[in-house]
């Protein structure tokens, strides 16, 4: 079923895990990413990009919703249907017309008072649709995945942070505690410490961008230190990739016909999602 964000966050805070949020682009990772948390008992984070669902003239937006709200319909499973990283407020109008259950609004390059308006502002259109809200406060640089640099990260201030929780409203808050977005050039440090004082200064689940790529331990230590909720996207596209090179091999030859092309591609995915759950702690918390 579907559910909000709020929801799944506040369960993970009050027992110590972290539940998954994965970015997907394609029907087969929709159905890899819901059937794995399926098998696992986990609840689910299914994100969705702006530049995704604007494509094909804006039927990005139809087909990623549609699919999660049809799998939701039948799936015994907590599942949220996630704006992530909304530019612009047109996008936040969009996603409540067609349902999601939580929207991210990204102010985080803005001057503090003007990301705190923006996030206002989101709040005042989704709380009354029963819709969560999750902003960011410091910036998570790095990469996408076209390999474009984007801004250096700005790591969080916790004095900050008590007071744009409080201004906002806000569900849930995206932190900067030393991940990045993309793949890792080299391997990134966790501010624990920090982490430990934001956690403290705050009133809501926190959540970490940038999870791809960051080592098992730190994961760990940082869902033990009050992360709620990791973003994945990266880690999905290099699993695919390892699969596709996989038929390419077995089926040099298109003779017959592979009966199904993207099993590889399945499979290296699940082993990645399973990993994850395991890692945060939310199998068989559905
Ligand atoms: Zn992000």
């Amino acid at each position: 079923m579907l559910v909000t964000l709020k929801e799944v966050l506040d369960a993970a805070r009050e027992q110590h895990y972290a539940v998954p949020a994965f970015d997907f682009t394609e029907d087969v990772m929709a159905r890899t990413i819901l059937e794995t948390a399926a098998e696992k008992r986990s609840p689910v984070i299914m994100m969705t990009l702006e530049r995704d669902l604007e494509s094909g003239g804006g039927q990005g937006w139809v087909y990623q919703s549609g699919i999660v709200k049809a799998a939701a319909a039948e799936l015994d499973l907590p599942i949220v249907l996630h704006l992530d990283h909304a530019s612009k407020i047109e996008s936040v109008h969009r996603a409540l017309e067609l349902g999601f259950t939580s929207v991210m609004i990204d102010g985080s390059r803005l001057p503090f008072k003007e990301n705190v308006e923006l996030t206002q502002a989101v709040v005042a259109l989704a709380h009354p649709r029963g819709v969560s809200v999750e902003s960011e406060l410091g910036h998570v640089g790095g990469m996408d995945l076209e390999d474009v640099a984007h801004a250096e990260n700005v790591l969080t201030e916790p004095g900050e942070l008590a007071r744009f929780v409080e201004q906002t409203r806000c569900d849930a808050l995206a932190v900067s505690i030393g991940t990045a977005h993309g793949v890792y050039r080299s391997l990134p440090n966790l501010n624990i410490e920090r982490l430990k004082e934001l956690n403290a200064a705050s009133r809501v689940p926190l959540v970490l961008h940038g999870g791809s790529g960051t080592p098992d331990d730190q994961i760990r230590a940082a869902t033990k230190e009050g992360i709620c909720k990791l973003n994945i996207y990266a880690d999905l596209r290099i699993a695919m990739y390892r699969g596709v090179k996989t038929t390419a091999i077995l089926h040099e030859r298109p003779d017959p016909l592979p009966f199904d092309l993207f099993q590889p591609l399945r499979q290296e995915m699940a082993a990645v999602i399973r990993n994850k759950i395991d890692l945060l702690g939310s199998a068989n918390r559905a």
